[in-house]
């Protein structure tokens, strides 16, 4: 497997997260698992929540393809399963670290024209407490209509 093509399965992996990542939201959180993800559009409480066992539910196969990849030398799989882990992280800083504050020692101010335009989509998104009707449901990504 040449590096180039390597290269281009971690960037399309990583770029169909955030498709992928999007159907999750609306079709799972926002529908039959609509219990675990409740609590993250209700004001916070507890230090976690929930909704936090989503983390897990993507780290453990995604552990389990960098695990399984790098010891049977199936380098896509790995591949794939470094650009999921890389996904991981982006949405972990952007949604956690950056937007929802919840690590109240790191004070952020986010002036990029990007952040800005993903914080007020997912200031939407958290505008609407209920399951149905939600808008803006993607995490990397947010419309036109947010930008500055
Ligand atoms: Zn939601
Ligand atoms: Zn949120």
């Amino acid at each position: 497997m040449t590096t180039l093509v390597l290269i281009f399965v971690f960037l399309v992996s990583f770029f169909s997260m955030e498709l992928i990542t999007w159907a999750v939201h609306k079709y799972v959180m926002h529908g039959f698992l609509w219990v675990l993800h409740q609590d993250h559009h209700e004001n916070r409480h507890d230090r976690f929540e929930k909704n936090d066992l989503f983390a897990v539910l993507f780290a453990l196969p995604t552990a389990c393809m960098i695990i399984f990849g790098l010891h049977l030398h199936l380098e896509i799989l790995s591949t794939i399963g470094f650009a999921v882990f890389t996904y991981g992280i982006a949405y972990f800083l952007l949604h956690d670290v950056i937007f929802h504050k919840r690590f109240s020692f790191l004070r952020i101010k986010p002036k990029h024209p990007y952040l800005i335009r993903l914080i007020r989509a997912h200031v939407a998104h958290h505008s609407i407490k209920e399951k149905e009707n939600a808008v803006s449901m993607g995490f990397l990504y947010a419309g036109k209509k947010y930008a500055l």
